[in-house]
């Protein structure tokens, strides 16, 4: 990641003092610079950058970094507390319905990760003692249906489709949940349909399947490869829809990740898992912490 080295970088700048025993607020200010560069190289919005430096100033000032024995690892600490605090403070999980199925909605747009992220997160919640099904409610594209029947099959998942040509996502949503009791599934996970750009017809749509089934948590599944665009694909998909939370997949990659940081404060919604691998076991529980130590070191 872009942060991998911010530390060292810190401590260059810092050593480029030798000799003093203290440091100056001009040479917090030198460090601040290259943890602001850092941020954004890693794709995090620029109001956003502005935001946290001048919150770490404050801090750095009030915690006197300049007359502490190791100002760098007091800045670093700062840093780190701030980031965990940027990228949502304590995790959320998907809220579970006292009265089954508890019904997931995932949207995103197309190559996001939506049909792998529905997969991953019933092998999670079928670990978690609950009995998962999926809902194939892409109808646009028959390799969407088959692609989610294939997730199915690997992972032992009974996945409910209608293939007949002009059949409506919204029925399928509700027969599928229908369906739920009978079939003895207490989770329903409802893959969308996505496309290559948000438009009407797909927020359309979506809006519809959301008013007619209710869902108790959507989940909006983004692309961390593509960096701020994820940002605004979130702001996007909150204000049309409402969101609950975000699944961010392709972490595995050489993503910068920065869009995380701004995700968060930009939308008011927490990033709930991210996707480390395309294998079902990929998926992971996001923690602020984890990702800002990820950041840093
Ligand atoms: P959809 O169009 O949103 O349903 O996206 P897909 O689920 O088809 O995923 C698109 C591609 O991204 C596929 O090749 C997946 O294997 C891959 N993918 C999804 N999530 C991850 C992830 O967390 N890590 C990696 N490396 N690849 C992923």
């Amino acid at each position: 990641m872009a942060f991998d080295n911010l530390t060292q970088k810190l401590e260059e700048v810092f050593k480029s003092l030798k000799g003093k025993g203290k440091i100056s607020e001009d040479d917090l200010k030198q460090a601040l610079r290259q943890v602001r560069l850092a941020l954004i190289e890693a794709d995090v919005n620029l109001g956003v950058v502005k935001d946290f430096i001048n919150r770490i100033k404050e801090k750095a000032i009030g915690e006197e970094v300049y007359g502490s024995l190791n100002p760098v690892q007091t800045v670093i600490k700062i840093v780190k507390d701030e980031l965990t605090e940027l990228l949502g403070g304590v995790q959320s999980g998907i809220t579970i319905s006292s009265k089954p199925p508890t019904v997931i909605m995932l949207v995103g747009l197309q190559g996001a990760g939506k049909t792998t992220t529905a997969g991953k997160l019933a092998v999670y919640l079928r670990k978690k003692g609950k009995h998962p099904m999926l809902v194939a409610a892409d109808v646009y594209r028959p390799a969407a249906i088959k692609q989610l029947q294939v997730v199915g099959k690997q992972i032992d998942i009974p996945v409910f489709a209608n293939e007949t040509p002009g059949a409506n996502p919204v029925d399928i949503a509700r027969d599928a949940i229908a369906a739920s009791t009978s079939m003895l599934k207490d989770v329903v996970i409802i893959d969308t349909a996505g496309r290559l750009a948000i438009d009407e017809t797909l927020m359309t749509e979506l809006v519809n399947i959301k008013q007619s089934v209710r869902p108790h948590e959507i989940l909006l599944v983004v692309d961390a490869m593509i960096g701020q665009d994820a940002v605004q694909t979130a702001q996007t998909f909150n204000e049309r829809l409402g969101i609950d939370g975000v699944v961010m997949t392709k972490l595995d990659g050489d993503a910068k990740g920065g869009a995380a940081l701004s995700i968060k404060s930009v939308t008011g919604r927490p990033i709930k898992f991210m996707g480390t691998s395309e294998k079902m076991d990929g998926l992971e529980e996001f923690r602020p912490e984890g990702m800002a130590s990820r950041i840093l070191d």
